[in-house]
């Protein structure tokens, strides 16, 4: 089954700028997916409840998500306790599945079990706050878009800035228009991170592809007591300082722009594999 969509016309204002992509240009043929939804913000997320939304224009949407917030966990799994599976009858979905687990066991469930047949594509989101920078590597909204391309499926993690009042809707339909895009030019699967920033919602939009920034998160610490005088400690983060390097996803976000990234888990640093290779070590 075939569904046409609008691509959008290409933007020429800026070098490393893809589209602003708001007037339709052309129509195009695009197939009809089986897409995976998860997150990590919970199946009853208001981001995945918007995601689910657009993405039935894409395709059939198979819902499967943690049942209780997994923000922060990263690429854990569950294999020391049972992974325990409901039915959401009140969820995005007609039907949705609920994981007592993390976004990863999410993805690895719904490709071997909830869904009913393998996906063409894995989303993950819309996570409620940035996955820029280092965080990429903290967040589980990503990794769920990870295990989605460990098993050769081209994965999307989308993530909006945090708002208390965020417009999911709308960066859910921002997150379609950059997948009707994306997707036709995709060869082979592929892994993308796109993040939305709040003043992309209603103001001129831009979407850059840049690489991740490495800058580190002003992080500290807030130590208070408990009733019972015990110290503990929370940890918080501030916004990355800013930094003179333009190509960055931390840069492009904080001059309000949306960006994606294309990103790869093989973490061999091959430059120093190949000088290590002459080392010859000996035991
Ligand atoms: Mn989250």
């Amino acid at each position: 089954m075939l569904r046409t969509i609008q691509a959008a016309a290409r933007c020429k204002t800026a070098t490393n700028c893809v589209g602003i992509c708001r007037k339709p240009r052309r129509a195009v043929r695009f197939p009809s997916m089986n897409i995976l939804l998860t997150n990590d913000d919970g199946v009853y997320a208001p981001g995945l409840a918007a995601l689910y939304q657009e993405l039935t224009a894409l395709g059939d949407v198979h819902v499967v998500a943690p049942l209780t917030e997994q923000s922060g966990v990263a690429h854990s799994i569950t294999f020391l306790s049972p992974l325990v599976v409901r039915k959401i009858f009140n969820g995005p979905g007609e039907v949705s599945w609920g994981v007592e687990g993390s976004p990863a066991d999410c993805v690895k469930l719904g490709l071997f079990e909830c869904c009913p047949v393998r996906p063409d594509l894995v989303v993950s989101g819309i996570n409620g706050g940035l996955n820029a920078g280092i965080n990429v590597l903290y967040s589980g909204t990503v990794a769920a878009a990870i295990e989605g391309a460990f098993f050769g499926i081209t994965s999307m993690a989308v993530s909006l800035e945090y708002d208390e009042h965020a417009d999911f809707p709308t960066a859910a339909k921002i997150a379609r228009r950059v997948l009707e895009q994306v997707l036709p030019r995709t060869e082979g699967p592929q892994l993308y991170n796109l993040n939305i920033p709040t003043v992309a919602l209603n103001g001129p939009r831009e979407i850059h592809v840049t690489p991740m920034g490495l800058a580190r998160y002003g992080e500290h610490f807030i130590k208070r007591q408990d009733p019972k005088g015990r110290d503990y400690y929370w940890a918080t983060t501030d916004p990355p300082p800013s930094t003179e390097d333009a190509d960055t996803d931390l840069a492009a976000l904080e001059r309000g722009h949306i960006t994606l990234t294309p990103l790869e888990f093989d973490l061999t640093k091959r430059d120093l594999l190949g000088t290590m290779k002459d080392w010859r070590l000996e035991i």
